[in-house]
């Protein structure tokens, strides 16, 4: 068997979206990850599902001991010939041991490679808006460690040299030692007037700038309460963060949004959050599977010539109408003769993936004007319904007073029974900034999910619910819940732009 790969990849600072691209090709074909406590979750999302995946923290061993311990387990997995990632914070080689791991590796004659990341100085220094570098008054960087090896011989820095370093500093993992770093610097020269800054968090809706003189950054820095992972920048640069900052200006800048659509149809909408700056916290309040019975959409299937028109509710609706075409002889050539309805433009978008048009998009995203735009054109004809197994009657009954109306569900969707524990005290402490629902189906789903606490927090506006329609803010009034905005369109976007304008109201 040939001996397999280790690569060596840094996961950027925190935020997913700065892992490079090497780094997702490399996770794409990892068969075992072994990762740091900080890597962000989102990035393990890159390698296969099938993936072994394990956390160095979870490797048994105190700190000094794990470091051999994840050595052996990466360096057997690559002698089964297994494609092995060793995912790090950061930069692997930048306060990461990724040199001391690519030396072992060397030793056992095992091939590796080394992916750089976008290490966290580089990151605090872009989302916080300072530059590390200058031509008016920095022309260097050191990258410090606030936390020396207290084996090493030469363990002292020499703060000397450092109080008179001609450019930035920025000290990694010190946040215990701040004070102790501030006053070595001090106690050498460095003005204690020097512009000085604390990024907690970097990179992510979390993350937490303090600002304040040398002389005066330790002081500030307990006051706040900032804790690890933190890291330090020191120089005259900071003070350009003014004009460069421009992630903390972002309009959803550190709230904390909730979002409660299934798991499998919220990643567009959690990236886009994250663009706007939110901390983004997920609830899938309802899951969406297979439906109890296809005998009846199979039945459809099976006479697709008799039907004029088939409308689609859901994105969910297209694809699982699709995917069970599929299974059968037919293709989509058998919807040739057929009309298509889609409620809203997310539907329609389904259906353009797989080349097929629309005929129909009401003007307004919902059931109603749905039933009325189809009112004009299916009278007297056959319509098929393909939707979830649960949702409004609204449209068969109102559409099966002037057409015949078949309606199968092509999809299942449950209340979820449990969520997670973290989020649900977050929603208990009233700790949650806003709520989006996108369905009465989920607001209820959640609505249970939720304790009498975290509901009361709801009640009394420290969660504000953002709703994407009517007839999802009737459902959630019904809960007893205000709703502190509606979708002007009942689209994702049109949620999103209404959030924002909360959120600057809010300000
Ligand atoms: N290899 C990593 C550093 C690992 S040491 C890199 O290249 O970034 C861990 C230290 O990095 C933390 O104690 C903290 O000082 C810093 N750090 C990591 N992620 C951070 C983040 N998102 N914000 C601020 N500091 C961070």
């Amino acid at each position: 068997m040939s001996v397999g790969s280790v690569f060596l990849v840094g996961a950027g600072p925190g935020n997913a979206s700065l892992v490079t691209l090497r780094g997702v090709e490399c996770l794409a074909c990892a068969d075992l990850v072994v990762y740091d406590r900080l890597v962000p979750a989102r990035v393990l999302t890159f390698a296969p599902a099938s993936a072994e995946k394990v956390c160095v923290t979870d490797l048994a061993g105190s700190h000094p001991e794990r470091g051999p311990l994840v050595l052996e387990r990466m360096i057997a997995a690559a002698r089964q010939g297994r494609c092995v990632v060793r995912l790090k914070g950061g930069d692997p080689l930048v306060f990461g041991r990724g040199g001391e791991e690519a030396e072992a590796l060397h030793h056992e004659g095992i091939p590796f490679e080394i992916v750089p990341g976008v290490t966290a100085a580089l990151g605090a220094a872009a989302y916080a808006g300072i530059p590390l570098t200058d031509r008016r008054c920095a022309s260097a960087v050191a990258l410090v460690t606030g936390h020396e090896d207290p084996a090493k011989p030469d363990s002292a820095l020499d703060w000397e040299a450092l109080a008179r370093f001609p450019g930035t500093l920025v000290f990694y993992m010190g946040i215990g030692r701040l004070e102790k770093i501030a006053q070595s610097l001090l106690d050498h020269g460095k003005p204690p007037e020097t512009p000085a800054a604390l990024v907690q968090w970097a990179t992510l809706g979390r993350q937490r700038t303090i600002e304040a003189p040398l002389g005066d950054l330790a002081r500030a820095g307990r006051a706040a309460g900032v804790i690890a992972p933190a890291l330090t920048i020191v120089g005259p640069v900071v003070a350009f963060r003014e004009q460069v900052s421009w992630f903390e200006k972002l309009p959803l800048f550190g709230r904390r949004v909730l979002v409660t659509r299934p798991a499998q149809q919220s990643a567009d909408l959690v990236r886009k959050l994250e663009e706007l700056g939110a901390i983004v916290h997920a609830l899938p309040a309802v899951r969406v599977g297979e439906p109890a019975d296809w005998g009846p959409v199979d039945a459809a299937l099976a006479r697709l010539g008799d039907y004029q028109w088939l409308v689609f509710t859901s994105v969910n609706g297209v694809h699982a109408f699709v995917r069970r075409l599929r299974t059968t002889e037919l293709d989509l050539r058998a919807l040739g003769h057929i009309r298509l309805a889609a409620i809203g433009p997310a539907t329609a978008d389904a259906l353009r993936t797989y080349y097929l048009k629309p005929d129909l998009v009401p003007q307004e995203y919902r059931s109603e004007s749905l039933v009325a735009a189809l009112a004009e054109r299916v009278a007297g004809q056959r319509v098929l319904l393909a939707r979830a197994d649960r949702g409004r009657e609204l449209l068969r009954e109102e559409l099966a007073r002037i057409a015949s109306v078949d309606q199968v569900a092509v999809y299942s969707q449950e209340d979820v029974p449990a969520a997670d524990g973290a989020v649900l005290d977050l929603l208990r402490n009233g700790e949650m900034d806003y709520i989006i629902l996108t369905s009465s189906n989920i607001a209820r789903s959640l609505a249970r999910l939720l304790a009498p606490e975290a509901h009361a927090a709801i009640r009394d506006g420290r969660v504000r619910v953002v709703s994407i329609s009517p007839v999802t803010s009737a459902a959630v009034r019904e809960l007893g819940w205000p709703v502190a905005a509606e979708a002007r369109v009942y689209t994702m976007e049109g949620v999103l732009e209404v959030l924002v304008d909360l959120a600057r109201r809010e300000r």
